[in-house]
């Protein structure tokens, strides 16, 4: 679909979700937007109303995606793009970020794994396979310190306990007692 927002034309897509009660607009970080509508809608010029009304929030929000959309944005940094290139050349600096980091939360041994890989990841930090595998992203090395911290000791917790319950937390918590303060704060990092 297209559609022109002061001037400006946008292409989007129209979604249709059984869960959805009213129109929902998302501008993802790769900058498509999309509306998200009721199972039985339709009214096109509803969804156009609801784009005019919205039209300078969702030009803001494509020009900063297309300007940042796929780095991590901590703090000044410019990096994390994502390319080959950089991948290669934090690969190893990744590694031994995060050997140390275990190596520290893991003086006692009670964490056995197999395999340590650095990915590039699109949208995760960590993974904890079933087979103790464990994968961290790269960028990890922009972060702030006790944000890589607090990654390495929650793929470290799922060696024990493969899930988010109660008691997977509580055990993050032995290691990073502040840990939803850290959630939060990662969860504001856009990739
Ligand atoms: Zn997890």
């Amino acid at each position: 679909m297209k559609t022109t927002l002061n001037n400006r034309e946008i292409e989007y897509a129209i979604r249709k979700s059984t869960r959805a009660r009213n129109l929902r607009l998302t501008v993802n970080c790769d900058a498509s937007v999309v509306v998200t509508v009721p199972r039985y809608f339709f009214g096109m010029y509803k969804i156009e109303r609801f784009l005019q009304a919205k039209a300078s929030w969702v030009l803001r929000k494509i020009d900063y995606f297309k300007k940042f959309g796929n780095r991590v944005r901590v703090g000044e940094s410019r990096l994390g793009h994502g390319g080959r290139r950089e991948y290669k050349k934090y690969r190893e600096q990744a590694r031994a970020l995060i050997a140390q980091k275990i190596t520290q939360l893991n003086q006692t041994g009670e964490f056995v794994f197999n395999r340590i890989s650095i990915k590039n990841h699109k949208s995760r930090w960590g993974s904890c396979s079933k087979k103790k595998n464990l994968n961290f992203n790269y960028k990890i090395v922009f972060l702030p310190e006790h944000l890589a911290e607090y990654i390495v000791a929650h793929e470290l917790c799922h060696l024990k306990e493969l899930n988010h319950s109660r008691k997977f937390w509580n055990l993050v918590a032995e290691f990073v007692p502040d840990y939803k303060e850290q959630r939060r704060a990662l969860k504001r990092v856009v990739f």
